[in-house]
């Protein structure tokens, strides 16, 4: 009996292995098309002030698919970089944003509104050309490269130090931003960040979601807030779901913010809205 169940145990995750390697293939292939089928948009998560004034946008990357349906970027984002198709998806959400972000900026933009997060993947940074690529798309769609904030993660800083430097000062040239994503999970030291031209440290979500319950999430944060100061960093707080979140990262002293408490991430349309209308966020005032 022993046996029996062994065996079918073994059955069992060769089967659970079979759907994962078939479902892994199906992705692969539908992403290669995804491009040239206009399976790709972008969505706008509002970015606060501590009195809810739109500062900012972070443009994320959405892929619907016939087959697949709505496909998380978490899923499909590692396996574009390891089929080498990252540098063509980087590439449309670059020109995708800068076009929108001109539109935007021809409408007449508040004047709290700093500019729009991009995503850029390690690999996509790596490549050779990736500066020449980024002042070809602002010189396209004439968009003000200071609206721009390239946001990269820990892990590109700590390799290759002398070519990432060098690419980000050149487009630091040219005003373009740079936020450091993600922030507190990599292992970069505050050595490493004076190398480089950094405006702002986006706190990881894992820290703000533990704020409540774990004293060390707090020490850290603060940590990472009165380091800021020093260095002349602006600090952002992503994944802030509640109201009592909000308020212990002030009173630390972080005061800008992104999460479900204030806005979700939303369509074209409605950030356009949300830019023209001069509301503050959360929209729905919420009982304390
Ligand atoms: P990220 O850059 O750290 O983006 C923040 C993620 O947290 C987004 O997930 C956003 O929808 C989600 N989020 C925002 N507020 C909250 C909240 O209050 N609670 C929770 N639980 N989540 C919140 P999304 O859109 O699924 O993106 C996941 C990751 O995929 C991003 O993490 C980023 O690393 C990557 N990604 C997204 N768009 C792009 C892109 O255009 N290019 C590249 N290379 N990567 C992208
Ligand atoms: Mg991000
Ligand atoms: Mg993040
Ligand atoms: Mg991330």
């Amino acid at each position: 009996e022993a046996k029996e169940s062994g065996r079918n145990a073994y059955r069992f995750y060769r089967q659970e292995m079979q759907q994962q390697i078939t479902e892994r293939a199906l992705l692969e292939k539908a992403l290669h098309s995804a491009i040239s089928k206009d399976e790709f948009y972008l969505v706008y998560q509002p970015q606060v002030s501590e009195y809810g004034q739109l500062i900012g946008f972070e443009a994320l990357i959405r892929w619907f698919n016939e087959e697949l349906g709505l496909v998380p970027p978490n899923r499909f984002i590692p396996v574009a970089e390891e089929v080498g198709l990252i540098d063509e998806i980087g590439n449309w959400v670059l020109e995708s944003v800068c076009h929108q972000l001109k539109e935007w900026q021809d409408l007449g933009l508040p004047p709290t509104f700093k500019g729009v997060g991009i995503n850029i993947s390690p690999y996509q940074f790596a490549k050779e050309c990736f500066v020449e690529t980024v002042y070809g798309v602002i010189e396209r769609t004439q968009v003000d490269p200071s609206l721009l904030d390239l946001e990269i993660t820990e892990g590109m800083l700590v390799e290759n130090i002398t070519s990432v430097a060098e690419k980000m000062w050149r487009l630091k040239e040219h005003n373009i931003r740079f936020s450091i994503d993600d922030f507190g999970t990599g292992y970069s030291s505050l050595r490493y960040l004076q190398h480089f031209p950094i405006t702002q440290l986006k706190i990881d979500q894992s820290f703000v979601r533990d704020l409540t319950s774990d004293p060390q999430s707090h020490v850290i944060i603060n940590t990472i807030v009165s380091m800021a100061a020093h260095m002349k960093l602006s600090v952002l707080a992503e994944g802030v779901e509640h109201q009592e979140e909000k308020e212990i990262l002030n009173n630390i002293g972080c005061l800008k913010y992104q999460g479900y408490y204030f806005a979700k991430p939303v369509n074209v349309g409605m950030a356009t809205h949300y830019l023209s209308s001069a509301i503050t966020f959360p929209l729905q005032p919420q009982k304390a």
